[in-house]
């Protein structure tokens, strides 16, 4: 078993393409409340977790959120692909302005096997090209998490990997 720390107090940006599980590894791990999910935020702004038209201000949503539980001394996790490099450095930079450490947790599986999950999902219709995309930015800046501003990098390699992976909360 892998125990993964993360700092009670901080951020977390879970990280991997659509179908990867992050929000099944966020409900295992995290109480709801501590968890943020794009989706969410995409559905109090449109009544439609999938309208992408509605982005903007389902970030900005978000932003806010993760800002005002940070501030509060709470852990924000973020429940959203955040494959993009500019995606990740606007979390990053909340997290500067909050003084607080932030963690990334990478969930990187097969891309078969994240595009058979997908396709078996009933709560997402997603085009067979997104996958691939992500999995291309995802690829390219793994390495170079740490340089972002993360402090710790967690990567998870696999089904196996993520299913053992356990998460202890440190002060
Ligand atoms: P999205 O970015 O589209 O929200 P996601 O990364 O949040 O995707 P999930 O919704 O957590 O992905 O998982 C996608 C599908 O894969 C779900 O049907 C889920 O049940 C299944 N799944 C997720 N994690 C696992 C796992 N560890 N073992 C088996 N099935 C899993
Ligand atoms: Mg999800």
């Amino acid at each position: 078993k892998r125990v993964l720390t993360v700092p009670e107090t901080g951020l977390v940006v879970l990280v991997g393409v659509s179908g990867s599980g992050k929000s099944t590894f966020a409900a295992r791990h995290f109480r709801p409340t501590q968890v943020i999910s794009s989706d969410f935020c995409r559905g109090v702004v449109s009544d439609d977790t999938d309208d992408q038209g509605a982005s903007a201000d389902a970030f900005a949503l978000l932003h806010h959120i993760v800002a005002t539980r940070l501030r509060r001394g709470l852990l924000a996790v973020v429940d959203a692909t955040n494959v993009q490099r500019a995606v990740r450095g606007q979390l990053l930079r909340i997290a500067k302005e909050h003084d607080v450490l932030s963690t990334a947790i990478v969930l990187d599986v097969p891309e078969r096997l994240a595009q058979e999950r997908n396709r078996a999902r009933t709560d997402r219709d997603l085009p067979a090209h997104v996958v691939p995309r992500q999995r291309r930015d995802l690829r390219r800046d793994l390495r170079n998490l740490g340089k972002e501003g993360f402090r710790r990098v967690h990567v998870l390699r696999g089904e196996d990997e993520i299913d053992a992976a356990a998460v202890e909360l440190e002060r």
